[in-house]
């Protein structure tokens, strides 16, 4: 146990210690000595922690980060002071809550907790060894996917805690985001799962989003709306500044994790059902799961800054949205002829074209705009039963994708 008074105090030698304990302490003692010279500051005595930590520079400009001086003696915290951006109330209060939607999504994801490597993998790595179980179109798919998907996640994450995450101004969708960006690390963590079972090339998968076309479009596409807000010295608190905010809100939220997600997804789970790669699908299920969470509390936050905000929400300003989402779709179609250059398990990239024009109107409307494709119906009805799927076991038969950890059951 340290001794928190002097946490070096265990490698000074105490008397009646072995030979073999004095070397330990002689070499600890000249590493300290070594430390001290280069940095002082690292083994000074403790000085008395100031009261306060000072603001970073610029903050007064925009809302709280939580880094600001703890002021002592002030007023408690009403829910009425809490505002989703430029909210100048402190951050590091979770409750009272305001935003009960989003505590309660924390909760959700928290019982919808699972590992990659539960999923049995088995089967998956004897029909990708075995030299006829796949067609080249089918192994083209699963490529393609883990590819994409393999360092998307790691766009969504870094999006997150890079740059979302300091310019949302409440506590309890912060503890959303931090949940949310676990997530996509065990996304991440589920595709290099993927890939080390089947034995792929490693370079190739995740080097994809550098050399294929329709894979590097969507990701550069995205990277644009993170390096905008990624600057440190950006703040909101002026209408443009807010708006660059919610539009790169859309762009993460409804588009790259509520569009530009779904070819993948019916490819992978259309390949489960048809009980090929059935623990990639399952591995994907799960994701697909977690990411309709995201994607829905992303959708609640735009459509709540909206609310606090209404001044945000111009003509122009939903113009350029309705582009933005339109140009998504172009290149979504353009990855589904990318990875299913012909027909295959009964789907095809005009199928595609509808599907995500589908998923578009909903998209669409989810954020209060007009659906732009008017009469686009749904070629893949077996989707929404796996998103909404409540209660029945999965198609796979394996265990119930409604599976929650046992903090989250009910003992009534
Ligand atoms: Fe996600």
């Amino acid at each position: 146990m340290l001794n928190w008074d002097d946490p070096l105090a265990k490698f000074k030698q105490p008397a009646g210690t072995t030979n073999a304990d004095a070397e330990r302490y002689a070499r600890a003692a000249a590493a300290t000595e070594m430390l001290a010279r280069l940095e002082p500051e690292a083994v000074a005595p403790a000085k008395a922690m100031p009261a306060t930590t000072p603001a970073p520079q610029g903050a007064e400009q925009a809302g709280a980060t939580g880094l600001e001086q703890v002021e002592f003696g002030a007023r408690r915290l009403a829910v009425d002071d809490k505002m989703m951006i430029n909210c100048r109330a402190d951050l590091n209060q979770l409750v009272p809550f305001k935003y009960k939607w989003a505590w309660q999504k924390y909760l959700n994801a928290c019982a919808n907790h699972w590992m990659p490597q539960e999923i049995n993998m088995t089967a998956d790595i004897a029909l990708w060894k075995s030299r006829d179980g796949l067609t080249e179109d089918e192994r083209l798919i699963i490529k393609r996917n883990l590819g994409f998907f393999s360092t998307a996640d790691s766009l969504v994450a870094n999006n997150l805690v890079l740059a979302v995450y300091r310019l949302i101004t409440n506590p309890e969708c912060r503890q959303y985001l931090l949940r949310q960006a676990f997530e996509e690390a065990l996304h991440t963590h589920a595709y290099q799962y993927c890939v080390e079972s089947l034995g792929l090339d490693e370079a190739e998968i995740f080097n994809m989003y550098r050399e294929i076309p329709a894979v590097h479009d969507k990701a550069s596409w995205a990277m644009r709306f993170t390096e905008s807000l990624g600057d440190p010295t950006f703040r909101t608190g002026t209408p443009e500044a807010d708006q660059r905010l919610l539009r790169d809100l859309i762009a993460f939220y409804v588009v790259f994790e509520g569009i530009f997600f779904y070819v993948g997804f019916v490819q992978i789970l259309s390949m489960g059902r048809r009980n090929k790669m059935t623990g990639v699908a399952e591995q994907f299920q799960y994701i697909l799961r977690d990411e309709s969470m995201h994607m829905n509390f992303g959708i609640d936050v735009i459509n709540q800054i909206k609310v606090e905000n209404p001044h945000l929400w111009t003509e122009d300003f939903q113009h350029e949205i309705i582009n933005l989402i339109r140009d998504a779709i172009d290149f979504e179609i353009r990855y589904a002829r990318d990875t299913m250059p012909r027909g295959i398990l009964g789907l095809n990239a005009n199928m595609f074209e509808e599907y995500l024009q589908y998923i578009a109107n909903r998209r669409f409307a989810q954020i209060g705009l007009a659906e732009q494709y008017p009469g686009a119906s749904n070629p893949f009805p077996w989707m929404s039963e796996i998103i909404d799927l409540k209660k029945e076991k999965n198609f796979f038969e394996t265990r119930v994708t409604e599976y929650q950890t046992g903090g989250a059951l009910s003992w009534d």
